[in-house]
């Protein structure tokens, strides 16, 4: 089953496994390192510098210098974007070797990294591109002889720590905003999905980001991420990852009273009304949560279904289900890959029993695919009530609950009964019955015919526990700004 995957040697060789600090590939100053694993196999692909609070040091103190006294803070907001929109270009020369990169270290089909994940992050890069020589104040109508100015500055030095489910997307999303707002970057990636973000690191430079501006110190999230959090020499934290880190983050940085925005988890509510193009309503189910493995923030993973087609629904999901093509993540043909590591293959196979074990039917899948990589069975779970395990928290991975309702103010209670608030679709032919979920259900996003479209024009992010601040579009600026008034006395 692994062969494509394990015939990518040219990829092997040209690996990226230092850290980037100040414009230069290092070693971490420890000398440690730390291995990271192909899922579809897992086998080791590299050993990767491993970053502490020392290295973070020397990378905050890069960006320190490139912001206070560097270049970055005192270039024209032209030839900023200009940066970015080289660095948009590069990616889409390297476009096909990003790709299997992606694929290799996160385990994603090579068909979504190249067609999916990395035509998002060339368009996200060049809309911020765009934006750098956009931002500027407004002129203030203060009472009295005075004139009065807000002046958007760049916050400082921004720490970033991002996830392993979309490596190189959130990069993107993350680097995008800050650069065109003129701050300088210390990014932490996740541990298991290093190199793309090391490369993306690699082409910066090639595109002609002054030294320190970027700098990339790969490690673990109690070390280095949590040195980053700390670093006094940080003005900002931008975070995406789990609810439970977003709040030890929020905690931790409350010390130095840091600038916090977090892109948190979600148990997002995708609602089904009888009225609805059922075919289509089935396609934008098996998206909506099926994507990536099941890893996304916003996976649609409690399906609720009107009554009267609940039957219906259930089946037509179980048999996508089961005929759904997992395997090699470089077969064209594959559907769905390995989750990303044993500790998440874990985590979702305990769910899979948590659901059996409280008494919710399990349709299709169930349990592991093949016996190497950590690849699970798409799995369906009906007669699924709100206070099992599987309907409450967020599981990352392929697994489906779906729920009955009878009436729009049930379905709107329930699905609001949640702490999260990241996003929710709605079917409907009824727009009346369309407007009125997307008023009334409390989440950052809400599709209504359709799932998971993104744009980077378009801000993305949640309400309640599933995070603070917005990602993307014109909102995403405000994470990297700090607003001035400047009132100037004209007698
Ligand atoms: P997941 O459960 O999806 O792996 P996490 O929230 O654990 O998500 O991790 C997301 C990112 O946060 C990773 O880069 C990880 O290393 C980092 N991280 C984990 N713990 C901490 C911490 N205590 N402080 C800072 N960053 C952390």
């Amino acid at each position: 089953m692994a062969t494509a995957t394990e015939a990518r040697p040219a990829l092997q060789r040209s690996l990226q496994t230092k850290m980037l600090i100040d414009g230069q590939w290092r070693d971490s100053l420890s000398g440690k390192t730390f291995e990271t694993i192909n899922p579809a196999t897992e086998e080791v692909i590299a050993r990767v510098a491993e970053g502490d609070a020392a290295d973070i040091d020397l990378a905050v103190q890069a960006a320190r210098k490139a912001f206070d006294s560097g270049p970055w803070r005192s270039m024209d907001a032209r030839d900023r974007g200009k940066l970015l929109a080289k660095l948009a270009d590069l990616i889409e020369r390297d476009i096909d070797a990003l790709a299997e990169l992606e694929t290799l270290d996160n385990g994603k089909p090579l068909n979504e990294a190249r067609n999916g994940d990395l035509p998002l992050v060339v368009d996200c890069l060049r809309y911020y591109a765009g934006w750098a020589d956009k931002i500027h104040g407004k002129t203030i109508p203060v009472r009295g002889h005075y004139f009065s100015y807000s002046k958007p500055e760049p916050v400082g030095v921004a720490g970033q720590i991002i996830p392993w489910n979309f490596p190189m997307l959130m990069v993107a999303w993350k680097w995008g905003p800050a650069l065109a707002a003129g701050c300088t970057i210390v990014m932490k990636p996740a541990e298991q999905t290093p190199l793309t973000c090391l490369k993306m690191g690699e082409l910066a430079m090639e595109a002609g980001f002054p030294e320190g501006v970027i700098n990339i110190v790969p490690g673990f999230g109690p070390t280095a991420g949590a040195a980053l959090v700390e670093h006094p020499g940080v003005d900002k934290i931008a975070f995406t990852g789990s609810t439970e880190i977003g709040k030890l983050i929020m905690r931790n940085a409350s010390h130095t009273l840091k600038r916090v925005t977090l892109e948190l988890g979600g148990k997002s509510p995708n609602i089904v009304f009888a009225d609805a193009d059922l075919e289509k309503a089935v396609d934008g189910a098996m998206l909506g949560l099926y994507l990536n493995q099941g890893q996304c923030c916003c996976a649609g993973s409690r399906l609720f279904v009107e009554e009267s087609v609940y039957d219906q629904m259930v089946d037509r999901m179980a048999e996508r289900s089961l005929n759904r093509r997992l395997g090699d993540p470089f077969d064209p043909n594959t559907e769905q890959g390995p989750q990303v590591d044993r500790e998440q293959f874990e985590k979702i196979l305990g769910y899979i029993e948590k659901g059996k074990q409280q008494g919710a039917r399990c349709v299709t899948g169930g349990e592991r695919f093949g016996d190497k990589g950590y690849f699970i069975k798409p799995t369906v779970f009906a007669d699924v009530k709100d206070d099992m395990a599987i309907a409450t928290d967020e599981i990352f991975g392929p697994v489906m609950q779906v729920l009955k309702f009878k009436d729009i103010d049930e379905v709107v209670r329930r699905a609001n009964t949640t702490d999260y608030g990241l996003a929710a679709a709605v079917w409907t032919r009824d727009i009346t019955k369309a407007h009125a979920i997307a008023d009334r259900v409390r989440a950052g996003t809400v599709w209504v015919n359709c799932y998971d479209v993104f744009d980077a024009a378009a801000p993305f992010g949640g309400f309640k526990a599933s995070g603070i601040g917005r990602e993307l579009g014109e909102k995403a600026l405000d994470n990297y700004l700090e607003y001035k008034t400047v009132t100037i006395a004209l007698d």
